[in-house]
């Protein structure tokens, strides 16, 4: 396929906003690309060079985007500034200097694999000169181009490809392209959930239809889905719902860490991955020498990585293991904050999945894997009690508490390992599960007011947050209170970035609670509440009394707040526990 007609599919996505819309164009883009393709195209819709995990990008930044296209058409800089500043698009920019300029090349122009794979060795420059490389490079192959493909092209390195949708819609398009109609998307989701690469997904499917994804089995080095914990109001009723007899570990309060180890070109290799999916392996290097140490030849874990004091063993508060989030200096986090791995279960073990091998037969395997395999300080294999009584749930519970831990997650011990979902397979129990509401609540933040008095210094004095509906952004609170001057500090920088001159499409808010600022749908933050009551002004008629800041969810995407049911559920969780 030409990269003139992706970029006539790209116009046609980038004017709607319709979910069904999208599908529909995006099933029609599959269905007549080919099967070197569709990876490849899978990619570039998505505004990525490889799936996320693999943090393929090219390292251009405006400015530099600026320059390139300054090149491009031989324009001077200052003119494409301004042109950039007027129109607010660097695509834009660059199409109308293309069309200006005649360069654009309306015959032979470059097929989708052809700007792909120059894009990916641009990415690939490195070492001394590689800037002026990447510029060279880079403004060649847009005037390569005709104008509405530069469009699309310049966009991508400043991460303003983005469309508005994510992989769950790609998942959708691809059951189209199966089997018509939706009918395959569960099948479709699964096999993402097992190896999470849309691409990968996309290029099997067209490969060999479903058969392609059939019973698909994790792959070292491409995480699997997490699985997700429920939330449930009472001891007892975790033993109605779970099982007579469950597992109770304790909640650690770190990062989700999936850890994935296997040999390359037979050196002993380690991934790590998120809970966003993220790789995170070069962040965290004490975790993976201590993993290196492990003897095991092949195998995926899950496992919660939490900052500790290595004299007295002691763990650290979240606050201080978030320090370890960073991308530079990295060597004097690992000093300060080293990390402590607790394993929690086990995916994959040579060569054999491990996802439908019931948990109480995992932990088994889990344990011949860690104990005595070369476990020292940083790798703990999770405490585990099976307990079959309430009073030893709560008990636990207290114990865990009392020794600064979040909780416990209660385990369902036949269950399988369900990637990608949330479900009464695990359920998690934190401090305020039997006094109020039973989980804190992931909102998005839609827009600021201006402080007044005291709160005028930080610049945003209270802000507007939502929960998720279908696809939309509900208003759920309107937060004043609850931070301290370093999250208000922290809260006015975060949103200063994202500002936007209007009301996102996505958004639902009533009229007397708009805010001053609209922000782009991009800020997660944890609320704590004390209670969940009716609302006659909020969107989501639900609202939270006496919310609390607990902290900025920067490893959640705004796909992925509590959604509106998830809300109700809790709400009428409260009222059957009061
Ligand atoms: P969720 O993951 O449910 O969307 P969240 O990211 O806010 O919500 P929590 O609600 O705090 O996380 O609880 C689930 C998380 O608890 C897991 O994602 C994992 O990171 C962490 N965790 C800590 N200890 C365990 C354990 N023993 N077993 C499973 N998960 C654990």
């Amino acid at each position: 396929m030409k990269f003139r007609e992706l970029a006539l599919y790209l116009k046609k996505l980038e004017k709607t906003s319709s979910r069904n819309e999208i599908t529909s164009i995006l099933a029609d883009l599959f269905s007549k690309c080919s099967e070197g393709e569709i990876k490849n195209i899978t990619y570039l819709v998505l505004g990525q060079l490889a799936p996320k995990y693999r943090g393929v990008v090219l390292n251009i930044a405006e400015r530099m985007m600026l320059r390139i296209i300054s090149r491009a058409y031989g324009e001077p800089l200052d003119k494409v500034r301004s042109l950039y500043k007027t129109g607010g698009d660097l695509g834009d920019a660059a199409e109308s200097l293309a069309e200006r300029s005649g360069s654009a090349k309306k015959d032979g122009s470059p097929t989708t694999t052809e700007v792909f794979e120059e894009l990916l060795e641009i990415a690939d420059e490195e070492g001394a000169g590689s800037q002026e490389r990447k510029v060279e490079r880079m403004s060649k192959l847009l005037t390569s181009l005709d104008a509405l493909s530069v469009r699309f092209v310049a966009r991508i390195p400043v991460g303003r490809l983005r469309l508005g949708f994510s992989d769950m819609t790609v998942l959708d398009a691809l059951s189209f392209v199966v089997s018509g109609d939706k009918s395959s998307r569960k099948a479709v989701e699964e096999a993402f959930n097992v190896r999470a690469d849309a691409g990968a997904i996309a290029e099997l499917i067209k490969e060999k239809g479903l058969k392609g994804i059939g019973g698909l089995d994790p792959t070292c080095g491409v995480p699997i889905r997490p699985s997700l914990a429920e939330r449930l109001p009472s001891a007892e009723k975790i033993l109605e719902k779970v099982g007579k007899k469950v597992a109770v570990e304790p909640k650690y309060d770190g990062f989700r860490t999936q850890v994935h180890v296997f040999k390359q070109n037979g050196q002993k290799k380690v991934m790590l991955f998120s809970r966003n999916l993220e790789n995170t392996t070069e962040m965290f290097p004490d975790i993976v020498e201590e993993v290196k140490k492990l003897k095991v030849g092949e195998a995926i874990f899950d496992a919660e990585a939490i900052a500790y004091d290595k004299k007295s063993g002691k763990l650290f508060s979240f606050q201080e293991t978030v320090r370890r989030k960073r991308k530079h200096e990295i060597d004097t986090a690992v000093v300060n904050f080293p990390l402590k791995l607790f394993i929690f279960d086990i995916l994959y073990k040579d060569s054999k999945s491990l996802l439908n091998t019931p948990f109480s037969e995992r932990r088994k395997i889990l344990e011949q894997t860690v104990k005595g395999k070369g476990v020292s300080g940083g790798i703990e294999l999770t405490r585990l009690d099976v307990v079959d009584k309430a009073e030893d749930i709560r008990d636990l519970i207290k114990k865990y508490l009392s020794e600064g831990l979040e909780g416990a997650i209660i385990k369902k011990m036949d269950a399988v390992y369900k990637a990608g979902g949330r479900g009464y397979h695990w359920v998690k129990y934190k401090k305020t599960t039997e006094e109020g509401v039973a989980d804190t609540i992931d909102c998005l933040v839609m827009g600021a007011y201006k402080g007044r008095g005291r709160r005028a210094g930080f610049g945003v004095g209270a802000f507007l947050a939502g929960v998720l509906d279908k696809g939309v952004f509900k208003t759920v609170s309107k937060i004043g209170t609850g931070l301290s001057d370093e999250q208000w500090r922290q809260l006015n920088t975060k949103i200063s970035k994202i500002t936007l001159d209007k009301k996102p499409k996505v958004f639902e808010v009533d009229k007397n609670l708009e805010p001053d600022i609209w922000v782009s749908p991009s800020l997660v933050v944890e609320i704590l509440s004390d209670e969940i009551t009716k609302s006659p002004i909020h969107k989501a008629s639900l609202a939270l009394r006496f919310p609390r800041l607990i902290r900025f969810r920067d490893d959640k995407t705004p796909e992925q707040v509590t959604t509106l049911e998830e809300l109700k559920k809790l709400f009428e969780m409260q009222k059957s526990s009061s």
